[in-house]
């Protein structure tokens, strides 16, 4: 598609949708969360967020956990109060976009080439937009959802949710009251295997360990013999972390992910490696690889204050991600690897998820998306980050990772994630607004 003057952004604003209009406005507020407390706020957003509901006659309710870093919850009154509820939920934050590395501002909510570009055009200001505008469709035709919606826009998930789901959850969990099962990212979106459109469910999520290694040493002059060198030690540990080969380690998640990719593909699943079989699975890959076994990723380093100066002690931060359930397995096999001579010290840790593929919401997602794709196949599969849904599960909410979008095969959508150039097709968006208001109409 050209760009024209009208696409760019520049001057007139090209026609918009309803999910795409709310998903740019809601770019334009920058809710960019640094981590450790430092944010821009949710609360403006959550204020159009809390607009828009009462528009459609709800009653949101707002909860500031410290100043700024407000959420919105509401409740919709479903046609069956009998069944158990259902929480829909996004995020109002995003991670920081440097504007120096982007083809476009990230807080302008730009429309050009077909697609909205802008920090959290992905992650995740779409499916907060897709969830108002799919709500609105179904109250203003008069209708109602088929069972009770606990509607959730929730602030700091991209510093673990502490100040968001994690406050909420520990402070007002009577919000949930009801609820069993929960959708939100990261899933749902569609990947290409062997040219055949599919599209990821996503089931489960790693277990995250974050921990700090410390190396103490003999500080002395840089010219001297040190045979206790800090840096040294430090180095060797991270490196053996950083290089470490884990082996396979297959969830009932990826197991029935790499039978289905497997089956697409018509090869034997015992005869093709794990690691090729996802290789195979588009763009996908970027999410899905990481799901396979652990990781132990150094991310941080810190030692030393002067060229000519060996330092007493040397520190790394080293980011681990498990399997749900093997986080001691892990630690111990850590230790191992790393000898005695470097601490660890566990800086935080988060639960690992896994729901069943299967049961009614399953069949009911499947059965909405094959109406509006037909023949597309749904795959689950194992999230190797996390979402807020970690936090639901601590009240026995059952968490998916359905937002969905029907994206085109060179799209890189993992690559978007807290990526430059974030974007979303515009068609994309009211594809997922159009499945959401028939999933929520129906189950
Ligand atoms: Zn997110």
């Amino acid at each position: 598609m050209t760009t024209t003057p009208a696409q760019t952004g520049a001057g007139h604003e090209p026609e918009l949708d309803e999910t795409a209009t709310i998903a740019r406005d809601l770019i334009r507020f920058d809710t960019s969360n640094h981590g450790g407390g430092r944010s821009a706020g949710e609360a403006e957003a959550a204020e159009y967020v809390a607009g828009k509901l009462r528009d459609l006659g709800l009653a949101p309710q707002l909860f500031e956990s410290e100043p700024g870093r407000v959420s919105v919850v509401a409740r919709v009154e479903g046609a069956d109060r009998t069944k158990p509820g259902l929480v829909v939920h996004g995020h109002l934050d995003v991670v920081p976009a440097d504007p120096a590395n982007w083809s476009v501002d990230p807080f302008a909510g730009v429309v050009k080439d077909g697609m909205l570009w802008g920090r959290g055009a992905v992650d995740m200001k779409n499916m907060d937009a897709m969830m108002l505008s799919s709500l609105g469709e179904i109250l203003r035709a008069g209708e109602r959802p088929a069972r009770d919606l606990v509607v959730g826009f929730l602030a700091d998930e991209e510093a673990g949710g502490v100040l968001g789901s994690h406050f909420l959850v520990k402070e007002h969990p009577e919000l949930f009251e009801g609820a069993t099962e929960a959708i939100s990212e990261v899933g749902g979106y569609s990947t290409f295997i062997d040219g055949r459109r599919a599209y990821l469910l996503q089931t489960g999520e790693k277990a995250l360990i974050w921990i700090r290694l410390r190396a103490r040493g003999t500080a002395g002059h840089g010219s001297q013999m040190i045979e206790a060198n800090a840096v040294t030690r430090l180095a060797e540990a991270v490196a053996v972390l950083g290089r470490q080969q884990w082996p396979i380690a297959l969830t009932d998640t990826t197991t029935a992910l790499l039978g289905e990719v497997a089956r697409i593909l018509d090869v034997d699943v015992t005869q093709v490696a794990p690691d090729e079989l996802v290789l195979r699975t588009g763009s996908a890959k970027g999410f899905i690889r990481g799901s396979l076994r652990t990781t132990t990723n150094p991310t941080m380093l810190t030692a030393g204050y002067k060229h000519n100066v060996v330092p007493d002690t040397a520190e790394a931060l080293v980011d681990i991600r498990c399997m749900p359930g093997e986080e001691a397995a892990v630690l111990a096999e850590v230790r191992e690897l790393i000898g005695d001579d470097v601490e660890i010290e566990t800086v935080h840790t988060d639960i690992g998820l896994e729901t069943p593929f299967s049961g009614p919401l399953v069949e009911a997602i499947t059965a909405t998306l094959d109406r509006h794709d037909p023949g597309a196949p749904v795959l689950p599969y194992l999230l190797s980050g996390g979402t807020d849904n970690k936090a639901l599960s601590l009240l026995g909410i059952a968490g998916y990772g359905f937002a969905p979008l029907r994206l085109d095969e060179g799209m890189d959508f993992p690559a978007m994630f807290h990526g430059v150039d974030e974007r979303v097709p515009l068609d994309a968006l009211s594809f997922g607004s159009r499945v959401l208001r028939d999933l929520l109409a129906t189950y």
